[in-house]
């Protein structure tokens, strides 16, 4: 039987190197998106370019109803969630704390802290043997920024990705009688859009000259620790959160 992930944030980035990847190694693909339909469409053509079968899912995940119709949605198409990669996430402008105004501050939470457990306890609620589900895997992602803090950059970055750290904890210890394992990426300078969301375009590159192994990392590297842990080669693992930095 295909297996089923549901990826939020799938239109771009780490999302879209993750469905494609998980296409290629036989899932089905729910690819959420918040307001970019050119680049979901061209993640799906990928998937399915990949010989994976794709749904498109917009949606905002901080929004309770939209990620409730999300899930319903992906529900009614594929019949079955098998996976749940958490990987929609936001940054800002980088500037320290003391320069923060309150809108930017709420933002960067409702998307990467009250989203990622809203979505997380949807796809709980279809996946745990308590519910009726048959069990699965959750992927949360994560940042090194939970350890580094983003100095003078984004500390309320860094902040959310704690928190999403710490419900990747307390989630696998819910759920791993259920069936569930749930475990997080953090991923450290990866060549993506998001630096140039935080106005700064060339950041990865030329902070990631500056790790262990010299470079940036690729979207794909990261979807390759991702699909793994959805996968049933990683199945004792739980709780665990893996860093894939290059060292930083
Ligand atoms: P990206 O290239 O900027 O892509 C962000 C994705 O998230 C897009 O698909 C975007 O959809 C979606 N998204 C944004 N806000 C959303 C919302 N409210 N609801 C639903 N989807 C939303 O980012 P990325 O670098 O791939 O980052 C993916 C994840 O990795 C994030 O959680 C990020 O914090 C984390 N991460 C990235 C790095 C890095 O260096 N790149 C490092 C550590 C952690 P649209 O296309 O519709 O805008």
């Amino acid at each position: 039987m295909t297996k089923t992930v549901l990826i939020t944030g799938a239109s771009r980035g780490i999302g879209r190197a993750t469905a494609r990847l998980a296409a290629a190694r036989g899932w089905s693909i729910g690819i959420n998106y918040a307001s970019n339909e050119t680049a979901a469409r061209e993640t799906a053509a990928l998937v399915a370019d990949a010989g994976g079968r794709a749904h498109l899912l917009h949606g905002n995940v901080a929004d309770e109803a939209a990620v409730v119709a999300m899930f319903d949605e992906f529900m009614h198409t594929f019949g079955r969630l098998d996976g749940f990669v958490n990987n929609a996430g936001i940054v800002a402008p980088g500037m320290p704390l003391a320069d923060m105004d309150a809108a930017r501050l709420k933002r960067i939470f409702d998307i990467n802290v009250y989203g990622a457990y809203l979505c997380a306890r949807e796809a709980v609620r279809r996946m745990s043997t308590q519910r009726g589900g048959h069990g699965g895997a959750i992927v949360n992602v994560s940042s090194a920024a939970a350890r580094l803090g983003s100095p003078n950059e984004y500390v309320d970055y860094a902040g959310s990705k704690a928190a999403i750290d710490t419900l990747t904890i307390g989630l696998s210890k819910e759920v791993g009688p259920h069936g569930v394992r749930a475990n997080a990426v953090r991923p450290g300078l990866i060549d993506t859009e998001i630096h140039a969301s935080g106005g700064r375009p060339d950041r990865a590159a030329v902070l990631g000259a500056q790790t262990p192994l010299g470079r940036a990392g690729s979207a794909d590297e990261v979807a390759e620790l991702i699909v793994w842990l959805l996968s049933d080669a990683s199945s004792y693992v739980t709780g665990a959160v893996i860093d894939v930095t290059g060292g930083r």
